[in-house]
């Protein structure tokens, strides 16, 4: 039985996903499975990418298959909830993506369709919702909440007890101060954190934040 596997984007993110998904394609799959790894892309001519082929949604849903995944390789995470939904209904499996040297500590528990990239950690007691990306050097510490469509940009560190909720986008390198047990540090729906911000209080859903100490930009 044919699995195919779609990364689904194929600009920088997906081509970045796209070696990991090959480590963690070998690492599930059964003896008897025979893998292809695509690029799916809607807005690109078909052709080759880093040598795999490059379809669009449409070819990709007609390629012969017994079997069809995808992981949703865009930082967007409007469009990646979009796209979660059409998969859905065309019974397109998600496939999480985690990097060899993804560091994933214990008792968490990380929805489906997660990308961890290359050297993330997720350390203990963690939960988070559905389609996380956790870009390269990325951390979330011991007991935070994450909401679904949460995304990570690079070396962004989450400290422990902060809650983040979905769709919020952390930029690079900024730092989030920790909470406490019953008293977390909240980041709130759809909050944006700007590139190396340092963010020591609650974000209210929606705001934009910048600086150090991070201030709502008006
Ligand atoms: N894309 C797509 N279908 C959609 C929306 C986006 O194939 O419905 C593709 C788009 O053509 C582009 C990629 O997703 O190639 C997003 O790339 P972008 O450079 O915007 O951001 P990235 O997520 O790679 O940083």
């Amino acid at each position: 039985m044919k699995h195919l596997i779609a990364v689904y984007g194929a600009s920088g993110c997906g081509r970045e996903v796209m070696p990991l998904a090959r480590h963690s394609a070998r690492a599930a799959s059964g003896h008897d499975d025979t893998i292809e790894l695509v690029f799916v892309d809607d807005g690109y001519a078909c052709g080759e990418v880093n040598g795999h082929r490059l379809l669009t949604y449409a070819q990709f849903l007609a390629e012969p298959a017994g079997r069809r995944s995808a992981t949703l390789a865009i930082a967007n995470s409007n469009v990646r909830e979009r796209l979660a939904t059409q998969c859905v209904a065309d019974g397109v499996e998600p496939f999480e993506v985690v990097a060899a040297n993804a560091c994933v500590l214990d008792s968490n528990a990380i929805g489906e369709g997660a990308i961890l990239c290359g050297f993330t950690t997720v350390t203990s007691n963690v939960r988070i919702g559905r389609y996380f990306h956790a870009n390269i050097y990325s951390s979330v510490a011991h007991d935070c909440v994450l909401g679904d469509f949460v995304t990570l940009a690079p070396s962004v560190k989450v400290n422990g007890n902060v809650v983040v909720e979905e769709h919020a986008y952390i930029g690079t390198g900024a730092i989030i101060k920790q909470g406490s047990p019953g008293n977390p540090l909240v980041i709130g729906k759809r909050a944006v954190i700007g590139m190396g911000a340092v963010v020591t209080k609650s974000v209210p859903a929606g705001a934009t934040v910048v600086g150090n100490p991070a201030r709502i930009r008006e």
